[in-house]
């Protein structure tokens, strides 16, 4: 009892982790998809510290290289160059297409985001940012505001929120298929196959009505995930991003594909969620998946805008880390020896083909979506009535799965979706496991 409370008292100001839950999971130990609470109750971990764990907790190949570099070299700061630095560049670089070839380190995805912001900002000489609605780009006050979910913002003294620190930042429209993402919408108006739906003319009509409505003529940068995370694994309609894209560059603007969530493999079909659109960025940013899990972020972008962004000088103490970058170097090693894309690409399809059939059996599922290990468990709840599960009753559900030994997340603009991110290490074993689990924990709740 006592530990208990010492426990509460320290975790205190981690509000989201200790409401996440109704009583907080103590995590002790983990190994690949496994982890352990401090009374060894095991778990699978299908949510990978959200969608962070790319190869797995404590994958034995990374931590090697983890200890070795520990007993070498911690930190030197940015203004040295350290072998696990070079090495961690190059290997990066050679990763993504030409001209992306300039690589930033930072600590996390909204520092990424930060810098991305900022280099754009320098480079094409304009301010405004456009970012979509159902984003979620960060958690710094800039990367707050690009930031669309008003779940992530706070209320600030003049009554508004924290958007309104940064006025210069306009919402395009969704981007997502018009089927799949109102909660207040009751009808479903369209039952296309994922990511081919047609509303395509819908959204990048409005996307032109906010350059004609809000934006001056020019424009900074254009925010857009891949495959929106947080937002409930929106998936855009064909094209949407090339003829978005298309149009920032008119009113010259960059690019920037923030691949946080998606990158490393997750989508399982291509290394990048911006190689499943067809779409050449200006700014690629990228973080969690990067390191496994250890605290890193990388922006990496072209000479041309890199040299708009050199005229200052940018210091950043952690960025580099030699630490993190031969953590980060040993992922990529694991994610290539391991076949990591390959599994996330074959056990996320086979999740999904399951995942329809839990839909078709229960009827408050609503849709399932996402694509690879990104987010194929994402469903949009509903009752007959189709309007969304309340949020008591997506708890409900949520804490049975825990209870019998599956972590799982939460999310979507309204609440509604549940996530599954799991370390892409996961098995078609492994998947059966939550399926059963979740089978279990819906059943229960509608009895
Ligand atoms: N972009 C996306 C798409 C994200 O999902 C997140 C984190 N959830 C961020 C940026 C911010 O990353 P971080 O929490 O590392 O700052």
């Amino acid at each position: 009892q006592r530990m208990m409370e010492i426990r509460k008292l320290h975790c205190q100001p981690m509000t989201m982790k200790l409401t996440y839950y109704k009583s907080p999971v103590f995590i002790h130990q983990g190994h690949m998809q496994w982890l352990w609470n401090t009374d060894g109750k095991r778990y699978l971990d299908f949510f990978a510290g959200v969608a962070t764990v790319s190869v797995g907790h404590c994958h034995p190949k990374v931590t090697a290289v983890a200890v070795a570099q520990m007993k070498r070299l911690w930190h030197t700061t940015c203004i040295y160059v350290t072998p696990p630095l070079q090495e961690y560049c190059e290997k990066l670089a050679s990763l993504l297409p030409d001209p992306l070839k300039v690589v930033y380190l930072t600590n996390s995805g909204s520092e990424a985001n930060d810098l991305a912001m900022l280099m754009a900002r320098l480079h094409t000489g304009n301010h405004d940012m456009i970012s979509l609605r159902g984003s979620y780009h960060g958690g710094s006050p800039q990367t707050m505001a690009l930031t669309s979910n008003s779940a992530f913002k706070y209320p600030v003294a003049n009554g508004g929120c924290t958007a309104t620190m940064c006025p210069d930042v306009f919402r395009g429209p969704w981007g997502g298929s018009h089927c799949r993402d109102s909660p207040v919408q009751t009808i479903r108006t369209c039952d296309c196959p994922q990511g081919q739906c047609m509303a395509n003319d819908k959204y990048i009509g409005q996307l032109d009505e906010t350059f004609a409505t809000s934006l001056p003529s020019r424009v900074a940068g254009f925010f857009a995930e891949p495959i929106q995370g947080m937002g409930g694994a929106v998936q855009y309609p064909k094209d949407y991003l090339k003829q978005a894209y298309q149009r920032v560059r008119e009113r010259g603007g960059v690019c920037i594909a923030d691949e946080v969530q998606t990158g490393f493999g997750r989508t399982g079909s291509h290394f990048w969620g911006f190689q499943g659109h067809e779409v050449m960025p200006d700014i690629v940013t990228m973080a969690k998946g990067i390191a496994g899990g250890f605290p890193m972020g990388a922006l990496v972008t072209t000479p041309e805008i890199a040299a708009a962004f050199s005229k200052g000088a940018h210091f950043n103490t952690y960025g580099g880390n030699p630490m993190a970058c031969s953590i980060a170097s040993s992922v990529l090693d694991v994610i290539k020896e391991d076949g990591t894309q390959q599994n996330s690409l074959v056990v996320g399809t086979y999740l999904l083909t399951e995942l329809a059939k839990l839909r078709d059996k229960h009827e408050i599922i609503g849709d399932v979506r996402g694509k690879g290990l990104q987010n194929p468990g994402w469903r949009w709840w509903r009752q007959v009535s189709r309007t969304p599960l309340s949020p008591a009753a997506m708890n409900d559900i949520f804490e049975d799965t825990k209870d019998m030994g599956v972590l799982i997340g939460k999310g979507g603009v309204y609440g509604q979706n549940f996530r599954v991110q799991p370390p892409m290490c996961v098995t078609k074993d492994d998947a059966d496991y939550f399926l059963a689990v979740f089978d279990r924990s819906i059943q229960n709740y509608m009895d």
